[in-house]
């Protein structure tokens, strides 16, 4: 579960873009990966699932919500969960740029 500290408030205006995230047309089994999924199994899921997030036209404002809320499960904004892990493992400063990056 992510930080729910971290959670933005109940205003509409700051969860709207996820009513326009083009995995609203897209089973939630190419994103989130089940038990004990390794290897080449995974590495393809998430594959699939970041071609989803490539045209999504909240991909920005996706990456940002899991980085600063830390969702621990996932791919949001064409990060992995271990991505994102390595994001907040890196320098100071690595979780901005992921941000930015895009
Ligand atoms: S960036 Fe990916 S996970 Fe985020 S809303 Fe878009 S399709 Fe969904």
């Amino acid at each position: 579960m992510a930080e729910v500290s971290r959670l933005p408030g109940p205003v509409a205006d700051l969860w709207q873009w996820q009513l326009d995230g083009s995995c609203r047309r897209e089973s939630p089994d190419v994103f989130f990966h089940p038990d004990g999924e390794r290897g080449p199994s995974r590495r393809n899921r998430d594959r699939q699932a970041k071609a989803v997030c490539a045209g999504c036209p909240v991909m920005q404002s996706c990456r940002e919500h899991a980085l600063r809320v830390r969702e621990p499960y996932g791919v949001w904004g064409a990060m992995t969960s271990n991505e994102r892990e390595a994001a907040y493992a890196g320098p100071p400063g690595f979780v901005a740029a992921s941000r930015a990056a895009s």
